[in-house]
């Protein structure tokens, strides 16, 4: 059956798959990412060996800024920092398969107009919330690039001037304030003062998902946390309605899976927001696809892919 090669490479995974026209996964892989280039080189061209043979093209989906025509990775902070000017077409030694690569949010939104909750849109935008904050806008059916594809780097809003430092540079961003790291180091922060709650009970720091669990249970320290967070979380979506106007807003990523602790308060604001101007309550879902899709994304951009090809063709 006709299949494509799909790679989503992560911080610390990396995840292929054979994936056919329905979305549905043939076969897959799970690697941990490795810490050379080298080593990377070889895992890379394991993968494609294995579940790239016989594909009709690849798609890898990949953190930072790709540029989609080339696959070179133009900016590439953190684990895989090694990737940074490398050509993932290359590095895969996929030689004269089709190959497209984007930077993995996007891709996961191209996943999700394909095969999942915003099939048939043309105006959606897309967070992923997860220990960063990812994103992608879909505007006109088009996804935004931007003039080097850095466009729709959604956690990089501001949302405070005055707060604290990213790791982008620049200050207060939303991923500063709404990321399971930022969750994370509040409650650290709340039980480093020694603040009563049932966040102090644990012996060690609580996780994104504990402070959520606890807020949702009614432990107020955790509570006011979660809220300040949906707060500036609201504001953020709000501001990017007004300039994109969506029929759709998707929710990704682990802190997508607090439920409605999370989601009640949000649409509550957001629509709050909203809905004076823009005349109507736009939904806010969680994704469709279930894990890995990342992946999912990845066979999007390379079933895309084969349709310009036979467009052009
Ligand atoms: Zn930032």
């Amino acid at each position: 059956m006709a299949h494509v090669f799909a790679v989503d490479i992560g911080g610390t995974q990396i995840k292929a798959a054979r994936v056919d026209e329905r979305g549905s996964v043939v076969a897959s892989r799970r690697i941990d990412t490795p810490a050379t280039l080298d080593a990377f080189v070889v895992v890379a061209r394991m993968l494609a060996r294995e579940l790239g043979d016989g594909a009709l093209a690849a798609g890898i989906g990949c953190k930072g800024i790709i540029n989609p025509r080339t696959t070179k990775v133009e900016v590439l902070p953190g684990t895989v920092h090694y990737l940074e000017g490398h050509t993932l077409a290359e590095l895969f030694g996929l030689g004269a398969m089709p190959v497209a690569a984007d930077n993995d949010a996007r891709v996961a939104l191209l996943g999700e107009r394909r095969w999942g909750a915003a099939r048939g849109l043309s105006d959606v935008i897309m967070l992923t919330l997860g220990t960063g904050v990812g994103g992608g806008i879909l505007t006109g059916g088009v996804p935004v690039r931007g003039a080097i594809g850095a466009g729709g780097h959604l956690g990089h809003l501001t949302v405070d001037p005055h707060g604290v430092t990213c790791i982008c540079g620049n200050r207060g961003c939303l991923e500063t304030v709404f990321s399971s790291k930022a969750i994370e180091a509040a409650a650290f922060s709340a039980q480093h003062r020694g603040v009563a709650g049932t966040l102090l009970s644990h012996g060690k720091p609580p996780t994104c998902e504990q402070v959520f669990r606890e807020a949702a249970e009614g432990d107020a320290v955790a509570r006011e946390i979660v809220e300040r967070g949906v707060a500036l979380l609201a504001g953020a979506i709000a501001a990017l309605a007004f300039v994109f106007d969506p029929e759709l807003v998707i929710l990704g990523g682990q802190i997508a899976d607090a439920g409605d602790v999370l989601l009640a308060p949000l649409r509550r604001q957001f629509h709050e927001r909203t809905v004076p101007l823009l005349r109507r309550e736009i939904p806010v879902v969680r994704t469709r696809l279930s894990d890995p899709s990342g992946v999912l994304g990845a066979a999007a951009l390379a079933w895309d892919a084969c349709t310009t090809l036979a467009g052009q063709g």
